[in-house]
């Protein structure tokens, strides 16, 4: 074991602050990483102030991340993928059991005993595993990826969760040429999503609430933007999509979406309001239409949409900033005042005198 430098929060009320945090020593199916950037998703804001408690309550001291790259500095004596100096990036799973029907189909995300990257039981060291607010993380080379080396490292922190979340379901719903596409929602997921459709060949049409956002989302790919607040411009789209893809994480409602697609169309849900969604029977009866939901995507398929990024040059919008104003980034989240994702420069972390160690691993709630 090693101490490694982060950023913790010792409660659902407390800050993130700077700390000492125990890593395992690389044994031989590990690769050490130094991390250079970490993006901030959503659910490292939620999981820091406990607001999946129901779910999934949050064990403190919690170390969030799970959009990581970095550089290899060590590998253990069995690894073949990975040497030291190479340019790699760690997702939402560090663990799995690589046996079961999931993970034989390379949906390692939906295994029994997957190990999420932070505030899952650590089955090394024991308490739960710490993410990517921190200077380095030991990982087993399954569970690393590839980062072509053509892509900018900040922008391509967020590729691990936002842009895999949304690459999935687009390429599981056949999103492509021929297709008109929807995308809800103009943040740090949808804007990963607006690229990819784009990138892949459908006719993308983005939804916001926010008609200040229009330009952007032009710019970012969508050959259209609906204000859906404005129920004239919302009727004009009825019956006419073939997917569409929901990032919103407040609630909302999904029948105006549903109400959008064609025959056969697809809503899924890659955003989780907190309270249950009301959805009228009506909706996709009339259509024989779906509503789904995709969480994130296995490791062969992150790898696949990494090698997508790097020969499509598809990276995140990111505003770069340092570890100590990762507070104050989340309260800026919560006015997604950010375009459109906030990525730490983990140099930052490296003058930080830890003022805790953590020892203590076993307060929940
Ligand atoms: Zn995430
Ligand atoms: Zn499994």
């Amino acid at each position: 074991m090693y101490h490694a430098k982060a950023f913790s929060a010792a409660s659902a009320t407390s800050p993130l602050a700077s700390s000492t945090i125990p890593r395992r020593d690389v044994t031989n199916r590990d690769v050490q990483i130094e991390i250079l950037y970490c993006g901030i998703c959503h659910s490292d804001l939620h999981i820091v102030r406990n607001e999946w408690s129901d779910a999934m309550p949050t064990v403190y001291p919690v170390v969030p991340g799970h959009e990581i790259i970095g550089r290899v500095t060590k590998v253990g004596s069995a690894v073949t993928k990975y040497k030291a100096g190479d340019l790699v990036g760690v997702g939402c799973l560090v663990g799995a059991d690589r046996t079961c029907p999931a993970c034989q189909a390379g949906l390692e995300q939906f295994c029994p005993e997957v190990t999420f990257t932070y505030g899952a039981p650590d089955r090394d060291l024991g308490g739960v595993t710490y993410g990517g607010y921190s200077d380095s993380i030991v990982v087993d080379e399954h569970f690393v990826l590839h980062v072509p080396a053509v892509l900018d490292p900040a922008g391509a922190a967020p590729l691990l969760c936002a842009g895999i979340t949304t690459y999935s379901p687009l390429r599981h719903w056949g999103a492509g040429p021929g297709k008109r596409v929807g995308i809800v929602g103009l943040g740090g997921l949808g804007h990963m999503g607006v690229k990819f459709a784009r990138a892949f060949g459908a006719h993308v049409v983005v939804f916001t609430t926010s008609p200040g956002k229009k330009e952007d989302a032009l710019r970012l790919g969508a050959h259209e933007v609906v204000v859906s607040r404005d129920a004239t411009e919302m009727q004009k789209h009825a019956g006419s999509l073939d997917f569409i893809l929901d990032t919103v994480a407040a609630d909302h409602d999904v029948n105006a979406y549903l109400n959008l697609l064609r025959i056969d169309g697809t809503v899924t849900l890659v955003g989780a309001p907190p309270k249950p969604l009301g959805v009228s029977a009506f909706s996709l009866i009339m259509g024989r239409r779906g509503l789904a939901g995709s969480n994130i995507g296995g490791i062969a398929e992150t790898q696949e949409m990494l090698d997508f990024c790097g020969a499509n040059k598809i990276t995140a919008d990111v505003e770069i900033i340092a570890v100590q104003n990762v507070n104050e980034a989340y309260e800026r989240l919560l006015k997604s005042d950010v375009k459109y994702r906030f990525a730490i420069d983990m140099a930052s972390l490296k003058g930080e005198q830890a003022r805790e160690t953590v020892t203590s691993r076993t307060t929940v709630g």
